[in-house]
């Protein structure tokens, strides 16, 4: 379970926003967003792939498993899936490679969120076919069920958060920081704290049309209600 903001060409200077947190069990160990080749993400140390990244030239994906009682152990990790996706050049050739490998490999249910300064797209999986989505300007949230899923408690709330938005970058990273570390007593908590899970980090990424090199990318290695976000702009706009 993850919970993924888009902001697609809403910010002039930066027409590719997302904000993320990711959950997962809290004895799951990962590394921290870096380099590697061409590709900045953090790293699942036990299957090896990721659940966000960007690549050198400004793609960004992000991967949301999908709500599904009837997991699969031996089929492919879904991580290295979003890995593959982040191989291609654009939002819209990654998203004709998913659709096409997705027709070949099973996974288990999932969504990857695609995304560059130009196109926008999610991909839907449910185990068996892959349901495409284009996605137009404006704000999108993706969790574990369908794109923009109004009825998901998470999506109603961050919704309404965002009603009034900003509309230019240093004001928008503050108000999605500050959403992105909310409580509630009952469902629809932005930050969550589970027993053996939970939010485990937390992204603020701000990509311009087709490079990384004027991109920022703010890290909170924990729950962003008590983890500050730090700076890893320079290192992103460094591409080995
Ligand atoms: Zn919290």
């Amino acid at each position: 379970m993850c919970l993924c903001i888009l902001a697609h060409q809403l910010v002039l200077t930066h027409p590719n926003i997302i904000a993320a947190n990711r959950e997962e069990q809290y004895d799951r160990p990962t590394d921290a967003p870096s380099w590697e080749g061409q590709i900045f993400a953090g790293r699942d140390r036990i299957a090896g792939g990721t659940w966000q990244g960007v690549n050198a030239l400004g793609l960004h994906v992000a991967l949301t498993n999908r709500r599904d009682k009837s997991l699969d152990p031996d089929h492919r990790s879904r991580g290295q899936l979003c890995t593959d996706a982040l191989r291609h050049a654009s939002a819209r050739s990654a998203r004709d490679w998913l659709l096409d490998h997705l027709l070949h490999v099973r996974y288990n249910p999932c969504n990857l969120l695609l995304s560059d300064g130009i196109d926008a797209f999610c991909v839907q999986y449910d185990g068996q076919r892959a349901r495409p989505e284009t996605l137009g300007p404006g704000l999108h949230m993706l969790s574990e069920t369908d794109i923009n899923d109004d009825a998901h408690p998470r999506i109603q709330r961050a919704r309404q958060a965002l009603a009034a938005h900003a509309l230019q970058w240093p004001e928008l990273r503050h108000e999605l920081a500050a959403l992105m570390g909310q409580h509630t007593a009952a469902e629809g908590g932005i930050c969550l704290h589970g027993q053996r899970g939970g939010t485990r980090s937390s992204s603020l990424i701000a990509l311009g049309q087709q490079s990384v090199r004027d991109g920022q990318f703010y890290y909170a290695e924990g729950p962003p209600c008590k983890a500050a976000y730090v700076d890893l702009s320079t290192l992103l706009q460094q591409p080995i």
